[in-house]
Formats: C-alpha cells, sequence, structure tokens
C-alpha cells in the first residue's frame, strides 16, 4: 500500500464541499485513479468521477461512493475538525461539514481501488468506479445517469456500495430486501387571506390552517399505517408570516415522507393530499392548497442472491460474528438508481465508524440515542481506524467475490 488513506481521509474532511460543488474532492478521487492506471473521466453529471480498469474477460462492477457535505457547523473539536464555509444554492454562506462520512466514503474507495489493482493478476473483468456528487440532495446519481453514462461505459452486472454508520467500528450491517427506505419531498402551500391581527375574523388564517394540518399529519403513522409497517412523516419545516399583527396570506409545509415499498408510500401521500385539502376545506380556505413534489427516492432494495454472496464473502474477509443484520435503516439513498436504470442487482451495506468500547458503554446504559452521534449530526464523528481498513477490505472483498 502507498496511498496513505489517513492523511487523504483528514485532507477531505478539513475540505468538505456542499452537494454539486464537490470540485477539489473529485479532482483529488479522480487524480488517485488516474495514478492507479484507470481511464478517468471527470464533470459527469456536474462534478461526477468515473473510473474504468479493464482486467480481461469477465463481469463487470461497479462500485460507487459517494462525495458531497453538509450545511452543518461541525462540533466535534477533533483536531482536524472542519472549520470551512460555502455557498448555498439560495446564496447564503453557511458552514460545512462531512456529518454524513462521505469523506470516508471516497477514502475507502481509493483504498480498495488501489488493493484490486495491487490484485490484479488475481482476478479478471472490468472494475467501473462512479463517484458521485450530491447524494444530499438525491440528484447525483440522477445527473450522471443522464450524462449517458450506461451507454459509455460498460454495464454493470452488479452495483455495490457502502456507507459508514454509528454502528461500533469493525460491524457490517447488510440485509436482503428492503435495506433503507423510499422517500419522497414535499412542499405544501396552503393558501388562506390575510389581513390585520385585531381582525381574524376578516381573515382566513393560514397559521391555524398549517398548525392543525401538521396535528393531522401525525395521524398518518399512528392511525393509518399497519403497526407492523414503517412509515415516517416529518414536517421538517413551516414557515408563514412576518409579524405578529399581520395575519399572512399562505403558510407552506416542507414534509419529508419515508417508506418500506410501493403499497405504503402510494398509501401516505394519498393520505397527506386527503388531510391536506381536508384541513384547507375545513378553515373555509377560498383556494386550493398546492402540493408540489421535490425529490422521489426509491427503496434500497437488496437482491437475494447477490446479498448472500455478498454476505458470504465479507464474513470469510472480517469474520462471522462481524456482519450482522441492522434491520430496514429510514434513510434513504440515491445509490439505487444506477442498478435500477441498468437492470441490475444492487447491494449496499453499512459499515460502523464508533468506537466499541463507547458503543457498548452507551448500549448498556441505555443511552444509544443520546451518547452516539449519528449521520447529520455535528458531532458525527468516525474513528479513522478501523474504520478506514474495514471499509477498504469490505468493498474490495465484495468486488472480488464477483471478479473472481
Ligand atoms: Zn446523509
Ligand atoms: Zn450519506
Amino acid at each position: 500500500m502507498t496511498i496513505d488513506l489517513e492523511a487523504l481521509y483528514i485532507d477531505l474532511h478539513q475540505h468538505p464541499e456542499l452537494s454539486f460543488q464537490e470540485t477539489r474532492t473529485a479532482g483529488i478521487a479522480a487524480q488517485h485513479l488516474r495514478d492507479l492506471g484507470l481511464e478517468v473521466e471527470e464533470g459527469v453529471g456536474v462534478t461526477g468521477v468515473i473510473g474504468v480498469l479493464r482486467n480481461g474477460e469477465g463481469p463487470v462492477v461497479w462500485v460507487r461512493a459517494d462525495m458531497d457535505a453538509l450545511p452543518v457547523e461541525e462540533q466535534t473539536g477533533l483536531a482536524y475538525a472542519s472549520t470551512a464555509h460555502g455557498v448555498d444554492p439560495a446564496g447564503t454562506t453557511v458552514p460545512v461539514m462531512h456529518a454524513c462520512g462521505h469523506d470516508m466514503h471516497v477514502t475507502a474507495m481509493i483504498g480498495a481501488v488501489e488493493k484490486l489493482v495491487t490484485e490484479r493478476d488475481q482476478w479478471s473483468g472490468t472494475l467501473v468506479v462512479v463517484i458521485q456528487p450530491a447524494e444530499e440532495y438525491g440528484a447525483g446519481a440522477r445527473a450522471m445517469l443522464d450524462a449517458g453514462i450506461l451507454d459509455r461505459y460498460p454495464k454493470p452486472d452488479i452495483v455495490l456500495g457502502q456507507h459508514v454508520t454509528p454502528l461500533p467500528a469493525g460491524i457490517i450491517g447488510v440485509r436482503s430486501g428492503t435495506q433503507m427506505a423510499a422517500s419522497d419531498g414535499l412542499t405544501v402551500t396552503l393558501h388562506g387571506r390575510g389581513g390585520h391581527g385585531s381582525r381574524p375574523h376578516a381573515t382566513i388564517d393560514p397559521v391555524v390552517m398549517a398548525a392543525a394540518t401538521v396535528m393531522r399529519l401525525q395521524t398518518i403513522t399512528s392511525r393509518e399505517v399497519d403497526p407492523q409497517g414503517v412509515a415516517v412523516v416529518t414536517v421538517g419545516s413551516i414557515h408563514a408570516g412576518l409579524k405578529n399583527n399581520i395575519i399572512p396570506a399562505e403558510a407552506k409545509l416542507e414534509l419529508s415522507l419515508r417508506y418500506p415499498n410501493e403499497e405504503t408510500r402510494e398509501a401516505v401521500l394519498a393520505s397527506v393530499e386527503r388531510i391536506v385539502r381536508a384541513e384547507a376545506t375545513a378553515s373555509g380556505a377560498e383556494r386550493e392548497p398546492e402540493i408540489r413534489t421535490d425529490h422521489t427516492l426509491p427503496a434500497t432494495i437488496n437482491d437475494e442472491d447477490a446479498t448472500a454472496r455478498v454476505t458470504a464473502a465479507l464474513q470469510r474477509a472480517l469474520g462471522e460474528a462481524s456482519v450482522i443484520d441492522p434491520g430496514m435503516f429510514t434513510g434513504s439513498e440515491d445509490v439505487s438508481w444506477f442498478a435500477r436504470d441498468a437492470g441490475a442487482p444492487l447491494v449496499f451495506w453499512f459499515w460502523g465508524g464508533i468506537d466499541p468500547v463507547r458503543f457498548a458503554e452507551a448500549r448498556a446504559a441505555g443511552r444509544l440515542e443520546k451518547d452516539i452521534p449519528t449521520n447529520h449530526s455535528p458531532f458525527f464523528a468516525p474513528e479513522i481506524h478501523p474504520t478506514i481498513e474495514v471499509g477498504v477490505t469490505a468493498l474490495s472483498a465484495a468486488a472480488r467475490e464477483f471478479l473472481g
């Protein structure tokens, strides 16, 4: 091994970039792939990187990592903590942090490719490295596919990917079937009639309408979805009005919805629409509310046969006890667009980044949720070691399962 992966990780961590702005990260990844002898294209789907290693006859394996960071102010207190800032799409300067660990994904990818290049006389096939932008927008995979990568590069027989998560370092979580939820992001605009705060009877108050809507939306998961199932309805943003004595004309809600399958998705979306329209009617609204879909992500569904093979390969590489079924995660990913568009199986797994002793203590104290920061937290801080090494081993072992 010649690439200093720890130095690479720290460098990426200190230089996080927002979605679709990952030019520095992409340049560094591309240079490593070029140095390792891959054919490389940059700027694919804005800032994405593709690397191809043709190594004789055999299957085509796509390995995917994402590289964008989040508008979060890092509070880990680490010596290498990010102090970076960026400009978001609204033009606002924001702190930026790799709060989802995508810096770890790029680092493990470069390490895994180096390992596969070193072992190239032991396998045969084609490795396609996909480093995508803007996973956090749910838009980067689509941008790369829209750039025509399925037409211009060998089509995958299998798509593989991994995500660092608050499991103990050394542990891999993978399951057959639904690994991550499907999700929709909606914006709901409720129309009232504005007026003076002293004369509510002459207005239709969208603030009250919004409050009633938010409360009623909570009954979807508690009263309508089968308790055996899983669904999430979160209203993450609510905006109305500018001043205490003005009743505004409209209110906007932003919803994040999650579900394990298409059936639940359709049911929840229908319930949202019914409740939003009914609450507007109940308020006497003179104009129908608008419901806009801002993004849609499919469920991340792991192929049964391919997952069995990857699980066995990971057990051989890391030990049987290191591979667990973590259950379905209610987070969502855009990785599966690559597999869906290509008609190829997908295997996507999680790997732990938390000090196992700290994790065990938190679990014993019943304080996992409190003491172990999750992805997107300003305190999210994967241990550098052995997280990098496990990520490299897992990705390269899974790829070798198909490449021989
Ligand atoms: Zn994330
Ligand atoms: Zn992520």
